[in-house]
């Protein structure tokens, strides 16, 4: 059941008490139908109306907790002490339930088990044993004051047939049972969500220290590739200058290999800058951003493109709203994200192909669509395109070149901007990525 699976990690306060208030609902529901089930199956004869009331005012206070667990600010200014507020109120609700419902005889008194490891996972040990005294103050008061005639005794018609609440036997041993397995079950839930809570920490610490490392080994990188790219760079210029036959005639034959030198420097120059893009934006923890015009953004890197689409006679669309809000990010990143997608499109695109940009919003979001008739890729090869170095099969069967860095580009881009990349793709067909980025909020306190 989704709506109540328990949060993964228990570690993240606001998904606890967002699944807490989820199990609420079913609560206020389960104590509506639980009486009206006993009324009308069962045929138990007790006044329904308190159950119906106290249901409601389940639902009621939930929706209390609701609204005040999504305000942000509140929830995190009071902390624990709103869950201890909601243990509190959910034992006060069900020593009501147990009173209009035959006290100390009311089966439904081992309930206070859940409030009691919810407790355990929600709160820190000493909130866990102040509620449970709670919850063993309510049990006690309740059998000794219905025992002593202090208040009535509301029995439920039709489910026992001897006034149990009045023997004092009863009374004790009932009490004394519910009691100590309450505190039990507290001891042992709080150790077990110590233990997870400890190791959580552990494997946060852990996350930390690896994309540390991580970010260390992308600086490494980046310091290497810095170093590359000023030689790898003369040497293809220093190539042309032959090639293109500045030096003076050569040997054909000479002529074919520093082609071939050429031709692999650019790619070892091709191979540096991607790397250089890669470790730059790993080994950032945050990239600075601001307001940016995606169409403008779009128009610089399909200009950039044209001399490739014109030599392959593609035909670009572009429909892009002039409505279109700005984005909230990196203004070279995100030149460089769709330098990378373009360019993608154009290159795996055959001659006389088509390769569409479209772009649309929501309050939240700009989405920009690319998509090609080109040679698509294949099935299996789909989850893998995003992965530094993957290339599919049929790209080097075709022989068309690429680092297969371009996408781990645009995905890291993607992932510093808090957007989200899809891809739908078949092969022989064509591609389609599908992007979201974050509108820009008119607000001071984008950082
Ligand atoms: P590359 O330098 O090989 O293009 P990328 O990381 O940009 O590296 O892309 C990874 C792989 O994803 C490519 O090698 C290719 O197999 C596939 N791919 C990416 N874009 C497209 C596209 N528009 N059409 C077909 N295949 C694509």
């Amino acid at each position: 059941m989704r709506l109540l699976d328990p949060p993964l990690m228990p570690e993240d306060t606001a998904a606890r008490m967002d699944w807490f208030v989820r199990v609420r609902w079913l609560a206020a529901v389960g104590v509506i139908a639980f009486a009206a089930v006993g009324r009308s199956v069962l045929q138990l004869k007790f006044a329904i109306t308190p159950f119906l009331v106290i249901g409601v005012s389940i639902a009621l206070y939930n929706t209390v907790f609701f609204f005040v667990g999504r305000t942000s600010g509140l929830r995190e200014k009071w902390g624990d002490r709103f869950a201890f507020l909601q243990v509190g109120m959910d034992i006060l609700t069900l020593t009501l339930l147990m009173y209009f419902g035959g006290g100390i005889e009311n089966p439904f008194i081992s309930f206070y088990l859940f409030h009691t490891i919810i407790a355990a996972i929600l709160l820190p040990w000493r909130k866990v044993a102040l509620q449970v005294l709670f919850a063993s103050v309510c049990i006690a008061t309740l059998a000794t004051a219905e025992f002593i005639d202090i208040v009535p005794h509301r029995r439920i018609g039709g489910l026992l047939t001897v006034d149990f609440y009045a023997s004092w036997k009863f009374v004790a041993v009932s009490v004394f049972a519910i009691i100590t397995t309450l505190w039990v079950a507290a001891v042992l839930a709080s150790s077990v969500a110590y233990g997870m809570h400890e190791r959580e920490k552990q494997l946060e610490q852990s996350n930390k220290a690896l994309a540390e490392q991580d970010r260390t080994k992308s600086r490494y990188v980046l310091r290497v590739a810095h170093d590359l790219a000023e030689p790898a760079g003369m040497i293809t210029s220093c190539l042309k200058v032959v090639t293109q036959g500045l030096t003076g005639p050569i040997p054909d034959k000479a002529m074919h290999m520093v082609e071939r030198a050429q031709y692999k420097s650019e790619y070892l120059g091709q191979l540096v800058r991607d790397l250089l893009s890669l470790s730059r934006i790993k080994a950032a923890r945050k990239i600075p951003k601001t307001e940016v015009d995606l169409p403008e953004i779009i128009n610089q890197v399909v200009e950039e493109q044209q001399p490739r689409i014109v030599e392959k006679s593609l035909v670009l669309e572009k429909h892009l709203p002039p409505s279109l809000p700005p984005v909230y990010g990196n203004a070279d990143a995100i030149h460089e994200l769709f330098g990378n997608l373009v360019a993608n499109a154009v290159k795996y695109t055959f001659v006389d192909g088509r390769v569409e940009l479209s772009a649309s919003n929501t309050d939240d979001v700009v989405r920009v669509k690319i998509q090609d008739n080109g040679i698509g890729i294949p099935e299996e090869a789909l989850p893998n395109i995003f992965e530094e170095f993957y290339r599919a099969d049929n790209v080097r069967t075709e022989a068309m070149d690429g680092t297969g860095l371009g996408l781990s580009i645009v995905k890291q881009i993607v992932d510093a901007h808090g957007g989200t990349i899809s891809v739908e793709s078949r092969q022989g067909k064509g591609t389609a990525f599908s992007l979201s980025l974050p509108v820009a909020v008119k607000s001071d306190d984008q950082s």
